[in-house]
């Protein structure tokens, strides 16, 4: 069992195999409701994942930032992956110059993509670095994520609340074998 973060939970088939609950509260899904709709537990409100690794995707500032922010973006992404978590950055998949419009529906596109073939999201959810709200191509990912039910949220507000403050001072390290295109 992999260590995931304290914010999100799995929900499983109970011992008699008729009930789906959550992993971390029992909170029950009502029957008759589709598993894979459930977003959010209906009674410790964690955001609910469907692999064994929750994973997420990151938003911010990008256009007119030096190197397209790709340090922010890097160091955001090391420090939720300490705690847990996958994490894509637009930056993966756009090429650096790419006009603005290319760049915004290559990255639209891959935040709502499923998981291969099935129905399931790619992504459990989005997380926003600072200053999304001045960012135009953020704020229109964000508010389209958030209109789908996608669980969106500052990044910091998906660290566990244990996740020791150390962690945040060495968040520049980054391997260059876990972020390639970063
Ligand atoms: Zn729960």
């Amino acid at each position: 069992m992999s260590r995931t973060s304290d914010r999100v939970c799995m929900l499983e088939l109970n011992t008699d195999m008729t009930r789906i609950v959550c992993s971390k509260c029992g909170w029950e899904v009502p029957a008759g409701t589709n598993p894979n709709t459930v977003r959010e537990c209906g009674g410790c409100e964690r955001v609910v994942v469907y692999g064994d690794i929750p994973r997420l995707y990151l938003i911010g500032p990008v256009t007119g930032k030096p190197n397209d922010n790709r340090e922010t973006f890097r160091a955001v992404r090391a420090i939720l992956r300490k705690d847990g978590y996958e994490c894509d950055c637009p930056h993966h998949y756009i090429e650096q110059g790419t006009e603005w419009g290319k760049a915004m529906r290559t990255s639209i596109r891959q935040m709502l993509a499923n998981d291969g073939q099935s129905t399931i999201p790619m992504y459990d959810g989005i997380a926003m670095l600072d200053g999304w709200e001045q960012s135009r191509g953020a704020k229109i990912e964000h508010d389209i994520a958030e209109a789908l039910d996608m669980p969106c949220r500052p990044w910091r507000e998906w660290l566990s609340p244990a996740a020791p403050a150390a962690q945040m001072a060495d968040a520049p390290a980054c391997q260059p074998l876990l972020a390639p295109a970063c």
